[in-house]
């Protein structure tokens, strides 16, 4: 993926949340390239909240070492914080091997997983409103939320939550 698609991704983020009745809007967030490993080894993409300001930090690295639906999957969590205020959502789905309920699980779904359920995981995420990301009311506390990359012995990459370490 090339940073050209930061925009054009975020385009489709706003149109389908309009599209599940949201109101957001691509002006109210930044996204660029920068050092998410400052927030731990493993972490791919967090989005830092201060004040007004909105930003999703995205590993330069990792994305120039995506396929188109890894990448969406990172930035369709980001995003998930920074214009819909979600917060992590660990939960799995019973009947669906334990996959994660949602791209805004703590650790990235995995483009197999999206891919064979896109719909599923698009609407999930623009109609459930919870839980909050815990935001003072004056605004001014920073909050940055990350997105890890939780990686098998084998070299692969799971989405399991944080009691699979
Ligand atoms: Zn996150």
């Amino acid at each position: 993926m090339s940073d050209t698609a930061f925009s054009q991704l975020l385009d489709k983020f706003v149109e389908l949340d309009h599209s599940y009745g949201g109101n957001s809007s691509s002006s109210a967030v930044t996204i660029l390239f920068g050092d998410t490993a400052s927030h731990g080894a493993r972490v791919i993409g967090f989005c830092q909240i201060s004040g007004p300001a909105r930003y999703v930090v995205i590993s330069r690295e990792f994305w120039y070492g995506s396929d188109a639906l890894t990448a969406e999957s990172l930035l369709f969590h980001e995003l998930g914080h920074c214009l819909l205020n979600r917060a992590h959502l660990y939960d799995r789905r019973p009947n669906r091997d334990l996959w994660p309920v949602s791209l805004m699980n703590g650790y990235i779904v995995r483009s197999d997983m999206y891919g064979t359920d896109y719909n599923y995981y698009q609407q999930e995420l623009f109609t459930v409103k919870f839980p909050r990301l815990d935001m003072q009311a004056n605004g001014e506390n920073t909050i940055s939320d990350e997105l890890e990359l939780h990686e098998e012995p084998n070299g692969g990459c799971v989405a399991y939550g944080r009691s699979h370490d």
